[in-house]
């Protein structure tokens, strides 16, 4: 093919049929109602399993074995979870892997979370994932989780989503007062520990101590059946209680809460309840834990994916230790996550020749990491340009991209704890604005351009 002419637009929406145009308008209707039912990790492990469900995807416990075709969930811990597509070629020739996350920045409640000061009861919180503290003041807060019970109930907790719910907020310090806060670094304005969200107002018995609190621990027994003890083995959550909304007064673009990473657990789950009987196995995994640095036992550095390969290897009826490392180390995986947009209020952060844009294709980023790469996969180029002719030949738009100036920051993915099995891998993802913010943009024409290639490697790459 000849050399690209130098008028091509780079934009993707004039590089979209009418047709791709229809499909991503469908496309993204399905994901703003995603991102409005979704806001946990557990949220988005109830939904993939249910959509799997619907379209045949059987429990792999629950199958003795398998054939071509065949399509199969693993849960874990209710946290994260795979979606397998089995393919014709035997797993040992490798599978085909699109890796996202579904945990996002947030603002956890402490063990013991409640307490009462000066008329008002309030939660502590301890933020998870990298936060600006001060993006967290005065907006609408929900309660999102689960309480575990000694008896073994788990109660689930959604506060704060419906119209007629209450909401939390932390309320920011207002300006008349905020001179010596306003003269501080923004890093410090805002303290870890002044993060407590306001609980009620209101006493039980104004003779007793805590008579504010008191009233609150009775709604929460009668209305929840938690008492104050069940909140040390909880797992809840305060995430911005506002919906997701088309932005733009052309509607091009979506602004939600938890874009990062779950844009691509979208993409990826539409695209795997697609596909038939693929040559290659295909495999999607939704994984928590990234914003913290992939541990736990459903994060990427675990061994996570050695025991679905292993799993999936035992009811081929191949238990030796060898084929399971050819099957990981013969697999290809996208790593996705997403990536930083130009942004034209701060372009002093970016390198405009190698980061990329909003509404210019799904992008691939061959290295992260900061400091000279440290903790990236730098992806082999081999590998990236067979990529690359996959999502030219199946009309994805793309685009490459690095986060920022190179001694600006950085920021990693999972691709590293992929990358150790041997197998290729790249991170390919949507780039935002405002990522890690309560609101974070995204293209329309890129969440449909990332779900295309997501698609396009599963199906194709051999
Ligand atoms: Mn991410
Ligand atoms: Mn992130």
């Amino acid at each position: 093919m000849a050399e690209k002419s130098k008028k091509k637009p780079q934009d993707s929406w004039s590089q979209m049929s009418t047709s791709d145009i229809k499909a991503s308008e469908k496309f993204n209707a399905g994901y703003i109602d995603f991102l409005n039912r979704v806001k946990t990790e557990r949220e988005a492990v109830a939904y993939i399993s249910e959509a799997a469900g619907s379209q045949g995807f059987k429990e792999l416990d629950q199958v003795k074995n398998f054939q071509p075709g065949d399509k199969l969930m693993i849960k874990f811990k209710s946290k994260a979870a795979a979606l397998v597509v089995i393919g014709q070629e035997p797993l040992d020739k490798g599978v085909n892997m699109v890796v996202s996350h579904i945990d996002s920045p947030r603002l956890d409640l402490k063990p013991h979370p409640a307490y009462e000061a000066d008329g008002m009861a309030m939660f502590k919180t301890h933020y998870y994932g990298g936060i600006k503290k001060y993006q967290w003041l005065a907006i609408p807060l929900a309660l999102h989780g689960v309480v575990a019970k000694k008896d073994g109930r788990i109660i689930d907790i959604c506060i704060g989503e419906k119209e007629s719910d209450p909401v939390f907020t932390i309320a920011d310090l207002l300006p008349h007062l905020a001179k010596d806060q306003m003269e501080k670094k923004m890093a410090e304005a805002v303290s870890g520990e002044s993060l407590n969200a306001l609980l009620g107002s209101r006493p039980l018995n104004t003779k007793d101590d805590e008579a504010i609190k008191a009233r609150l621990m009775n709604i929460l027994e009668e209305q929840y059946d938690i008492e104050e003890d069940d909140f040390t083995s909880a797992e809840l959550q305060f995430v911005p209680a506002f919906a997701a909304r088309e932005v733009g007064l052309d509607r091009s673009m979506i602004a939600a809460y938890g874009q990062d990473d779950r844009v691509s657990a979208y993409a990826s789950l539409r695209a795997i309840l697609e596909l038939e009987k693929p040559k290659r196995t295909a495999l999607c995994l939704f994984v928590d834990k990234e914003e913290i640095g992939s541990s736990g036992n459903t994060g990427l550095q675990s061994l996570l994916i050695e025991n679905v390969f292993a799993q999936l290897m035992h009811m081929a009826g191949r238990n030796d230790y060898f084929s399971l490392r050819q099957a990981l180390a013969n697999s290809a995986a996208i790593s996705a996550d997403v990536n930083a947009a130009v942004d034209p209020n701060y372009p002093e952060v970016f390198e405009k020749m190698n980061c990329s844009f909003l509404s210019r294709g799904v992008v691939l980023t061959k290295y992260t990491g900061s400091r000279g790469k440290y903790d990236s996969n730098d992806a082999n180029p081999e590998f990236m340009a067979r990529i690359r002719k996959i999502f030219d030949d199946a009309g994805v738009v793309w685009q490459v991209g690095e986060l920022g100036k190179v001694d600006i920051g950085g920021g990693g993915t999972v691709a590293q704890y992929i990358a150790r099995y041997g197998m290729e891998v790249v991170d390919c993802g949507v780039a935002l604005l405002g990522m890690h913010s309560p609101f974070e943009v995204a293209s329309k024409a890129d969440t449909y351009m990332s779900y295309k290639g997501y698609l396009a490697f599963l199906q194709n790459f051999i």
